[in-house]
């Protein structure tokens, strides 16, 4: 009866070829910081906001700091309580505080890791985690080797759990790993270590290609392909330029180019790339030589609300975020993004706590969060203020409210459009200059579009 009933359902599966579908959460960059303490001077409540006054902390923490332990805590039970049976986790890095390296010392480093392992392991137990490490995980921060090393060691035996045998075999290797995602015949998920790729790594300047990820990656993509496979690709630092800082790469170019090389070549097998280091909401697109969009990578933003203190960026702070998301469990088609957050003012006032902030689809109104729709969406914003604005708003997890104004619009619109340096450099010139031709031309198309779309 039973085989009956299987050959029924796949039968049933190939007539009707229908969406079936599935719910993740992606949380990234939670940043604890230990030494978070009320009632101490506000220079001093917090060591990640390096001396910068705490002028509203409460218990879910501040904006000039990393996260208490409460607000981790808050976010995982949250998770629990809106979707706590997800089909998996992804979980993209940088777990610990924005201190100098003397302040911290491996062993505070795994002991960070593990409490934040701990937690996610507690409050979800029977859920398999994709993790990637984040240029924080490591002491000194950022250099990570392209050998093995006891960090990686360390953290593929807290995670064994999560690894199946052959991943711990690369991860010790060079803090890296693929799976079929949840042993589905037909799916894959590949976990990068991009820190490697870090301008900031000084251990692997003047690398071809560190821990032989990208020829692993190739293979991995390769196979995939020749296995009829769909494939997630995750990691911590993304490709292309950040959006809050005019011509901000984190890659070191010649890293980039090869990212985008690997995307535009195997893009018919890569369903989705999930990253974060951001702490903000964004995403990025990638086009082939025809200017088709192929792929998209979605930036969630970080648990902590940390201001950064990049110089060039001001009141770059955010609230607390984490993300669901839904996709087609037969196509890996992410189908749409709904972030939740915590406005930290509030909530440390006793009033609120973990709501919904926008969800993908309803916001942006597009059909799904496919390639083509993502481009429309970026188009929109080009050409469309208002749209524009929304996007930035949610861009600091509702934060910062302040008008987006042209030159805000080119950095978001160009990191967003241009993961490679090229083509990032030629965006900024076009869209700066305000030229009326070419992919200009698209914008005013997409102005007469946007009309369209807002009067239904
Ligand atoms: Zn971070
Ligand atoms: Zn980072």
């Amino acid at each position: 009866m039973a085989v009956f009933k299987s050959i029924f359902f796949l039968l049933l599966l190939d007539i009707c070829k229908c969406a079936i579908p599935g719910t993740f959460w992606h949380i990234t960059d939670q940043h604890w910081d230990p030494t978070y303490e009320l009632g101490s001077k506000p220079e001093a409540v917090c060591a990640s906001s390096g001396q910068r006054p705490a002028v509203n902390p409460g218990p879910f923490g501040d904006y000039v700091c990393d996260s208490p332990w409460h607000l981790i805590n808050s976010s995982v039970y949250s998770m629990k309580q809106i979707m706590p049976d997800p089909d998996f986790i992804l979980w993209t890095g940088d777990d610990t505080p924005h201190v100098p390296d003397q302040d911290l010392g491996v062993e505070k480093v795994l002991h960070i890791v593990r409490n934040l392992t701990h937690i996610i392991k507690k409050v979800f137990p029977d859920t398999k985690v994709y993790s990637a490490l984040g240029n924080h995980d490591y002491q000194p921060k950022s250099q990570f080797p392209a050998s093995s090393s006891y960090i990686y060691h360390q953290i593929a035996e807290m995670w064994s759990d999560w690894l199946e045998p052959s991943s711990q075999v690369t991860f010790k290797k060079g803090g890296y790993y693929t799976e079929r995602l949840l042993n589905r015949i037909g799916y894959r998920i590949m976990v990068l270590n991009t820190n490697l790729y870090y301008d900031q790594n000084k251990l692997t300047d003047n690398m071809e290609d560190p821990a032989d990820q990208f020829h692993w990656a190739e293979q991995v993509l390769t196979d995939a392909a020749h296995n009829k496979e769909r494939v997630y690709i995750i990691g911590h630092v993304p490709p292309g330029f950040f959006e809050k800082k005019r011509s901000k790469p984190w890659f070191r170019p010649e890293f980039n180019q090869r990212y985008v090389d690997m995307v535009q070549k195997h893009h018919p097998v890569i369903q989705g790339q999930f990253f974060g280091h951001h702490h903000t909401d964004s995403f990025r697109m990638f086009y082939d030589s025809e200017d088709h969009p192929i792929s998209t990578m979605f930036l969630s933003p970080g648990v902590t609300p940390w201001k950064t203190t990049l110089p060039g960026v001001t009141d770059g702070a955010n609230n607390p975020g984490i993300r669901s998301i839904e996709y087609d469990t037969q196509t890996l088609l992410v189908q749409d993004l709904v972030t939740y957050y915590l406005n930290l003012t509030r909530s440390n006032l006793g009033r609120g706590g973990w709501e919904k902030e926008y969800r993908l689809t309803e916001s942006f109104r597009v059909p799904d969060a496919s390639p083509g729709s993502m481009h429309w969406v970026l188009q929109r914003m080009a050409g469309d203020r208002c749209y524009l604005q929304k996007y930035y708003d949610f861009n600091s997890v509702s934060y910062d409210l302040s008008e987006c104004d042209a030159a805000c619009r080119v950095d978001h619109v160009c990191a967003a459009r241009a993961v490679e340096f090229d083509g990032y450099r030629d965006c900024v010139d076009e869209e700066g200059a305000g030229v009326v031709h070419g992919a200009s031309t698209a914008v005013l198309i997409s102005m007469a579009i946007s009309m369209f779309w807002w009067s239904w």
